[in-house]
């Protein structure tokens, strides 16, 4: 299931290929991170985003995982994200489709905040393991312009 959830200050034609492209991966990444059996929802937004159930202006893309259920709410800012190099992309994606294989974790966390900070870490690290497996040249921190947040 796909919603498009508001309209991006893009074009019709810039929309449709940032939404295409994010479709794309999460197929490709799905698949190769052996998560073809859950369900990820998928929505677009303009720039805000619904992140542990707070509206945030400043993310890039996040994942609500319900891991008991194999689902993931996947969402994605296409007016962040559609300038972003093949390579920045994949590496979001990534990044959010490995949240929902180790959202699990958080339940046995002993606080929320802790757990979040917990899954962040690995997920990042396995982003970076992925990535670095996948021969997939990263962009510096520098090229890839003004920070964002990847929930
Ligand atoms: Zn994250």
């Amino acid at each position: 299931m796909t919603v498009d959830l508001v309209r991006p200050g893009l074009t019709d034609a810039e929309y449709v290929v940032a939404r295409d492209r994010v479709r794309a991966l999460v197929d490709e990444w799905k698949s190769k991170l052996w998560l073809t059996q859950w369900d990820t929802p998928t929505s677009y937004g303009d720039g805000v985003l619904t992140v542990n159930d707070v509206l945030c202006t400043d993310a890039a893309a996040s994942c609500k995982a319900r891991w008991e259920y194999q689902t993931a709410s996947l969402q994605f800012n296409l007016r962040t994200l559609h300038g972003y190099k093949d390579p920045e992309l994949a590496e979001v994606v990534i990044h959010e489709l490995l949240h929902a294989a180790v959202n699990e974790m958080r339940d046995v966390a002993c606080a929320e905040d802790a757990g979040i900070k917990h899954e962040e870490r690995v997920v990042t690290h396995l982003t970076n393991v992925v990535m670095e497996i996948a021969g997939i040249d990263r962009a510096t921190d520098e090229a890839r312009g003004a920070p964002c947040f990847v929930f």
